[in-house]
Order: structure tokens, then sequence, then C-alpha cells
């Protein structure tokens, strides 16, 4: 695998999206009418919401379904923008739907999950909102592929966007038996955290779980993982909403959530008991690196044992007695089938590459003879 390559992240100092932490994104799937938008202006001019979203263009897996307002409500917004007090942000997916926004004024944009997926309609975008001071919120893309959720960052950054954030909202998969609508996958957040540590991650709930009993157990998840803020639909009348009905909450049910929420300490911080566990941690850390190396060092052996007699690297039966047996182990010491499972499989194939690699060696060798 080749080394990662790092854009350096040019954000603002003062990013709007970090001047909460956790910075609240809240507001109904679509902009339905003026009066919603007016009603929930009001009701948010008075709580926790650091902006408020709207989806304008909707876009909608199967025809024949509501398709948001479009240009009609963005004077809506404006309204919105006034009686709150509160930045507004909207969904784009086209250059013609950018300059909209940038004509109305809005002051962010998040680009969609099915956007995301398309590096000509990021790129689309980027240029259409060059030189301009829009914010700019990057959702995953549907699929679980980090390089094009970095490449849409890197793109905005290109732009010369520097009020920019991206968005955790799970990744689609046909799975009729998964309780998410749209499976969360905390590891990409992680890496992309890992590639750009400036870069804020929210989290949007409501388009992970895709009912609102799951809500309060998700939010709560990208707390403990120091996401910077979420993204959450809010409706006067939820069930009446015209797209996403069984995800959005009331503003008064969005209070009880916030409530609930445990936030976490952000930043370093230092204890003593946290220090010694780490430093058993590190130490029992550098033994299992210890271990691995010298395990692939018996593999080595093996490739030239393997070929002496003749015989195949890969030994099935010998595979699965070692899934099997290792499995058995991890349930001993409450490890999961599942993680065992990947652990085994990544050490496996290494070993196999090894022996593959070692093998090359020797007939190298032996061709020079
Ligand atoms: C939305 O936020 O309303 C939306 C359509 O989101 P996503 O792109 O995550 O599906
Ligand atoms: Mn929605």
């Amino acid at each position: 695998m080749g080394t990662i390559k790092n854009p350096v992240v040019h954000l603002r100092s003062m990013n709007i999206f970090q001047a909460n932490k956790p910075f609240l994104i809240a507001g109904p799937c679509s902009a339905e009418s003026e009066s919603q938008m007016i009603e929930i202006a009001h009701v948010f001019r008075e709580m926790p919401v650091n902006m408020i979203r709207a989806g304008i263009w909707k876009p909608r897996s199967r025809p024949g379904h509501f398709e948001g307002r479009g240009e009609m409500a963005l004077p809506w917004l404006k309204q919105v923008k006034e009686i709150s007090g509160k930045p507004i942000c909207i969904e784009v997916a086209s250059s013609e739907q950018a300059e909209l926004a940038l004509k109305f004024q809005i002051d962010a944009i998040w680009i969609g999950a099915r956007t995301s997926v398309n590096p000509f309609m990021v790129q689309e975008i980027a240029d259409a909102l060059k030189g301009s001071e829009m914010a700019v919120l990057v959702k995953n893309p549907v699929n679980p592929d980090i390089e094009l959720w970095s490449g849409a960052v890197e793109r905005m950054l290109e732009a010369g966007m520097t009020n920019i954030a991206a968005i955790h909202r799970g990744f689609s998969a046909y799975d009729p038996t998964s309780v998410y609508r749209n499976k969360p996958m905390w590891a990409l957040p992680i890496e992309l955290h890992r590639r750009y540590p400036e870069l804020p991650i929210f989290c949007d709930i409501s388009h992970i779980s895709g009912k609102r009993n799951l809500l309060a157990e998700i939010a709560q998840r990208a707390m403990d993982l120091d996401f910077d803020g979420l993204m959450i639909e809010t409706h006067p009348d939820p069930d009446q909403a015209l797209s996403d009905s069984a995800q959005q909450i009331t503003p008064i049910q969005l209070g009880q959530l916030l409530d609930g929420l445990t936030l976490r300490r952000a930043g370093k911080f230092d204890s003593l008991e946290i220090e010694q566990i780490r430093q058993v941690i590190d130490t029992m850390d550098a033994e299992v690196v210890d271990i691995v190396g010298k395990r692939m060092e018996l593999v080595r052996q093996l490739a030239h044992v393997k070929l002496k007699h003749n015989m195949p690297i890969f030994q099935k039966e010998r595979w699965q007695e070692i899934i099997e047996s290792r499995t058995h182990w991890g349930l001993k010491n409450q490890l999961k089938e599942k993680f065992m499972l990947r652990l085994f499989e990544l050490i496996h194939d290494q070993s196999i590459q090894t022996q593959i690699d070692e093998l090359q060696q020797l007939q190298h060798i032996e061709n020079k003879d």
C-alpha cells in the first residue's frame, strides 16, 4: 500500500463549523411551505441550534415522490434567517443550484451522498463556488470509499473554500435485516480525521437511523467519538412530512434528545489513571508487534519447507483449523467471533504474501545460479 498524500488543509482559523461544539444543524428534510419554515424559524430562535437546514431540491431514489419546492423556497429561507438570526444551509447538486444558493445569500451548502459519489458533479459545484465565501459540508458518498470522500473535500479546498466540514451520514447496502437506513461505518470518519485533523466532522444521525427510536443512541456514539457536530432533521409535524417522515422529530423531541446527551470532554486531558493504563497498553502493543514479527519469521521458514516437499502455499484444511481454533480461543477471552475472523484473515493474508515473496526470492536466487 502506498503512502497517502495529505494535501495541506487550510481552514479558516475560525471555521464557522467550530463556533460551538457540538455544532448543531437542525431543520426539516425539505422546505415544504412558507408557514412550515417560519414556524421552524420562530422555534429555533430560542433553541441552541447553530444553523438551520432545509432541502430545496430533493434527490429521491424513485420517481413520483415529492422532489422539493425548488427555487420558490429560497425567499422563504431569507425570512427564516431574519426571524431566527441563524445561518441557513441547503443541499446543492449542480452548478446551477450552487449559483442560486449564492444569489439568495445562503450561508452554507451541503454536498449530498448521491453527489459526493460523482467527481464530475463535485468539481462543477466547486468551480461555481470559487471566489465566494460559501461554507461547505461534504457528506460521505453512498458507498464506503474514503478516497472519494477525501477527494470531494480536496476539490472544495482546491477551489479555495475554507469554511468546510465533512458529514458522516452512513453507507447504503442491500441488507433488509439492517436496523439502519444507512449503516454507520465509524472507521471511515476516523480515517478522514487522521488525514485532515483540522477538518470538523459532523454526524447526520437522521439519515443513518432512518427512524426516530435510534437517533439518541447514534448521537451519543458520535459524541463519544468526539464528532464536532450533529445534523438532525427536525419538522414541526414529522408524521405529515413530505419526505423522510419516519426519521424526523419535533423541536420538542430535539430538545429532549439534546438534554439526554452526555457531552465528553474535548481535546487532550491529563489524568494519572489514564496515563497508567496507557503505559500498560503501550507495553502490550509492543509485545503484540514483536510476536507478530516472530510469527512471520516462522512463516518464512515454512515457505522453505513447503517448497522442499513441493506443497502448495495455501493449505485449505489448515486455514479452516486456524479459523475454528482462534475464534474459539477468542470467545474464551470475550473477543467477538467477527473480530477474531478479521484479525486472523489479516494475519493469514500477510502470511500467504510473505510466503509468496519468499518463494519468489528463492527462485530469483536459483535462476541466478
Ligand atoms: C438530506 O440531507 O436530506 C439528504 C438527502 O441527505 P443524503 O445525501 O445524506 O441522503
Ligand atoms: Mn432527508
